[in-house]
């Protein structure tokens, strides 16, 4: 494990994401604990440091200076190099869910990464079936749930190209385009993952107005890490993978919406990792339309910059604004304040809920 035994309060900030990945397990040390000192040494100075510039976002709960949390430049640098190097990845980093919105996001943003993690669980907080059945009629499917049913196919038959099995593939179940009508509901799926893998790291979507769908994925994984820090249980560090955006008018793919303060690794995709890659791509036969629009050479990924979601990604119009009806920014924005004001005032019940100490099922 990178980043196994940082103590567990070093990692607590109130609503923020990123904190270090956290278990009591004294063995393994050595190597480890060079990291781990390094961390907790960083910390110190986090916690002494001028305010940064970047301004806090007011995610959940009341503030609590002593528990504001940024996981030390090294551990995120040495984390994006281990997952450029892709040497002994698995191992690294066993059981890494990488939880995106759609069937299809996970090979988009991380195909060839997945290569090299066959323990990953992939969770879908949408089954991909929009709710109105005009859609999947378009695709040829009777109804929404037959539709829902081949997007399930399609992903499961793309994993098993890197080794992934159908049961470390998780479907939260939310209609394609309302996850966030339900944000705090999500919040709480996904803090019952993560608590139940306990992983050093989640791969998430950055927060970029490309899909409510996305947007809402990238709130649920933050906050949830939130509440698990909260509580003080292990809490992983997040990092993104890209996915798309409104830039100038345009759709961008396969970059990042440029966040001050933040840098991403460049992972350029292997021969074989690109052939993968295209075999997963090619079992989406009902997103053809969509992928090819995505190239297979490179994957990037960054650490979760510390996002306001209450304020919008970008100035302007977001890209799902310009094609979507079901929802605009400003509502997407009220559905986050509204699960955040929750979520400050329903603190003991995450207690109760958290302190438990469940057994993980998945790949330990
Ligand atoms: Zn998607």
């Amino acid at each position: 494990m990178l980043v196994k035994g940082v103590p567990l309060d070093s990692g607590v900030i109130e609503g923020e994401q990123l904190t270090s990945g956290l278990r009591e397990n004294p063995a393994q040390e050595n190597l480890e604990l060079a990291v781990v000192s390094r961390a907790v040494q960083q910390t110190e100075i986090e916690r002494q440091a001028p305010p940064p510039l970047i301004k806090q976002p007011e995610l959940i709960i009341t503030p609590d200076r002593d528990a504001r949390f940024r996981p030390p430049l090294e551990l995120t640098t040495e984390l994006l190099d281990t997952i450029a190097q892709r040497t002994s990845l698995a191992k690294a980093l066993p059981a890494t869910p990488v939880i995106v919105a759609h069937p299809d996001d996970e090979a988009i943003g991380a195909g060839g990464l997945l290569a090299g993690l066959p323990d990953a669980v992939i969770a879908h907080v949408t089954d991909g079936a929009p709710r109105d059945e005009r859609y999947a009629q378009s695709k040829g499917f009777l109804t929404r749930e037959e539709y829902a049913r081949a997007r399930r196919r399609e992903v499961v038959n793309a994993l098993a190209h890197v080794g992934i099995t159908p049961d470390r593939c998780r479907g939260l179940g939310y209609v394609d385009g309302e996850a966030s009508n339900h944000l705090l509901e999500l919040v709480f799926d996904v803090a019952h993952l993560i608590d139940e893998i306990r992983p050093d790291i989640v791969l998430t979507h950055p927060y970029e107005g490309g899909h409510s769908d996305h947007d809402a994925t990238a709130f649920a994984v933050q906050l949830a890490c939130g509440v698990l820090r909260r509580d003080r249980a292990p809490a992983p560090l997040v990092l993104e993978l890209t996915s798309y955006h409104n830039y100038s008018g345009t759709r961008r793919v396969f970059e990042f919406l440029p966040f001050i303060g933040t840098y991403h690794q460049t992972i350029r995709l292997t021969a074989s990792e690109k052939l993968l890659k295209q075999r997963m791509y090619d079992e989406f036969v009902s997103q053809q339309h969509v992928l090819e629009r995505f190239p297979i050479n490179v994957e990037k990924f960054r650490p979760a910059p510390r996002y306001l979601f209450t304020s919008p990604p970008h100035e302007g119009q977001l890209d799902y604004e310009r094609f979507c009806s079901l929802i605009t920014g400003a509502q997407w924005r009220r559905n986050a304040e509204k699960a955040l004001e929750t979520l400050r005032t329903r603190r003991h019940r995450f207690v109760q809920t958290f302190n438990r100490r469940r057994k993980p099922r998945i790949g330990r």
